[in-house]
């Protein structure tokens, strides 16, 4: 793996993101944040969505570290079972190692609020990619993440409307025409 273009669905949350960059299974699965290179490119183009100002290349252990977590949890969601108690504790580290509190923002005419954290460097990011992966898995989003339908995609996604199977229109795409493909040649099929 060297150049491919990294599975960035830029409509889900970071941490989904985050899990996607571990793409496929058994044999076939490929780590997209393999090496420290990688794991600074997939920073620099999430960049405008966590504002990190430190380059996450020389934490890359730790950034797969928290993927397979959260890759993991979601799995485990998506599978409607628990996981292994060590994968909660070890998301817990991460967030635990970067704090971060509800602050109240009313400048704009009617209250809002955001998160904030003392923390920052490469805790802070991944701190907040693990408070991410909790917040999708307790709050309001809880039981819709799926994992795409598509022929041999595994990206997750958030499934914001009932009809959503596919992480993209163009798994949609090309789960019609595979199923198109299959009742042409499927053997007494009509
Ligand atoms: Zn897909």
């Amino acid at each position: 793996m060297t150049d491919a273009e990294f599975p960035i669905l830029g409509t889900e949350p970071l941490a989904v993101e985050l899990a996607n960059t571990l793409y496929g299974t058994g044999e076939a699965r490929i780590d997209f944040l393999a090496d420290a290179r990688r794991v600074g490119e997939w920073f620099a183009l999430v960049s405008g969505r966590h504002g990190a100002t430190v380059p996450m290349g020389p934490h890359a252990g730790r950034v797969r570290l928290l993927r397979d977590c959260v890759h993991a949890l979601l799995s485990a969601a998506v599978e409607g079972r628990a996981p292994d108690a060590a994968l909660v504790e070890r998301v817990n580290g991460f967030t635990a190692a970067a704090p971060t509190y509800l602050r109240l923002d009313w400048s704009r005419g009617a209250p809002a609020s955001r998160r904030a954290g003392t923390v920052t460097g490469a805790a802070a990011v991944l701190g907040s990619i693990a408070t991410c992966c909790v917040e999708l898995l307790t709050g309001p989003q809880a039981g819709r993440v799926r994992r795409c339908q598509g022929p041999g995609c595994s990206l997750f996604f958030v499934q914001h409307h009932s009809r959503r199977r596919w992480c993209h229109p163009s798994c949609g795409h090309r789960d019609r025409q595979a199923r198109y493909y299959r009742r042409q040649h499927t053997p007494g099929a009509f």
